[in-house]
């Protein structure tokens, strides 16, 4: 059984980012936009923050009251797009509930939409020419990239449908290509008898957010396993799947923490090295 490192899948990654992030004349800058003080997605942001100056990137987090009104919020993000003037946003889900998601997305200029989660962005990507590829999904991707994990005819099984991670993946593995044209199948909470899909995945991707829901009888030998899912418990980012037992029968496997996180933060620093690409093209 192979444990697949979101070390060793970043160590290239980060070398072109530092690299070419040094090389512009000025540094590229990331803004995250923050609403509440939710532990978690503090935690995420700031590890993002810190790899992103730690590679040569300026990092920004407007992090705003969870009180605020939608206008509120869109103004104070409007306002500090225009003073900062950066080459790539993210809104850092959770959003509190009186806000509407998609309104904010449409105020990240279209370039700087590093994480894909603007409407026409999205709509780019599931017509094949995407401008960004989301962060996760692009991470699941370069680990089996990496790994030399090869899609192309296997059965993929996606548990989750959510926007951010298993509708994007499950889009670009049908795609044509290298590294993908999988035969995917998309599980979600709907789904009836979940582990008869699961049994039958060449490659399981777990997107949901359910400490442990994926256990060892829900998997065939063989199988590899790529674990998104990061959920506190007691203190402990736990994964969807249960590590323990489920390594003990597959061929490969993501630990949590260790595995796809890393490579996330890697693929949104390169999108952001992308955007500023974008940006030059656009003004020569
Ligand atoms: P989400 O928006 O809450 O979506 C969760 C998905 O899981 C939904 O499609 C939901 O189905 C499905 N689901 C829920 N319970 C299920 C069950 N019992 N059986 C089958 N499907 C079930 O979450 P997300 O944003 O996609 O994130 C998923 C997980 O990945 C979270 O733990 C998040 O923290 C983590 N994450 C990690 C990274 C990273 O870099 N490692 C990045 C992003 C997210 P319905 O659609 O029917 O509700």
């Amino acid at each position: 059984m192979k444990i697949l490192l979101g070390k060793e899948v970043c160590e290239k990654l980060h070398e072109e980012i530092s690299r070419e992030a040094r090389s512009f004349e000025d540094a590229p800058k990331l803004l995250a936009i923050v609403v509440g003080d939710d532990p978690s997605c503090l935690c995420f942001v700031n590890s993002k923050g810190r790899k992103a100056e730690a590679l040569g990137a300026h990092f920004e987090c407007l992090n705003l009251d969870a009180s605020l009104s939608q206008k509120e919020i869109e103004e104070e993000i409007r306002k500090t797009i225009k003073r900062l003037n950066p080459d790539g946003v993210i809104l850092e889900r959770p959003f509190p509930k009186h806000i509407d998601f998609t309104k904010l997305t449409e105020l990240i200029p279209p370039c700087a939409d590093v994480d894909c989660q603007r409407m026409d962005n999205m709509g780019r990507l599931l017509s094949g020419a995407p401008r960004h590829i989301p962060a996760t999904a692009g991470a699941v991707l370069e680990i089996l990239k990496f790994y030399d994990i090869h899609t192309a005819g296997k059965e993929v099984v996606v548990i989750g449908r959510s926007q951010t991670v298993g509708l994007p993946l499950s889009v670009l593995l049908l795609a044509k290509g290298k590294f993908a044209d999988a035969t995917v199948t998309v599980c979600h909470s709907k789904t009836n008898n979940l582990e008869k899909h699961t049994r039958k995945a060449d490659i399981l991707v777990a997107a949901v957010g359910q400490p442990k829901l994926v256990s060892a009888d829900m998997v065939s030998e063989e199988a590899v396993i790529i674990d998104v899912g990061t959920t506190y418990v007691d203190g402990k980012l736990t994964g969807d799947v249960d590590f323990d037992s489920v390594s003990k029968k597959v061929s490969a496997i993501t630990p949590v923490p260790g595995g796809v996180g890393p490579v996330t933060t890697a693929v949104l620093l390169r999108n952001l090295i992308n955007a500023v690409k974008y940006r030059k093209e656009q003004h020569n």
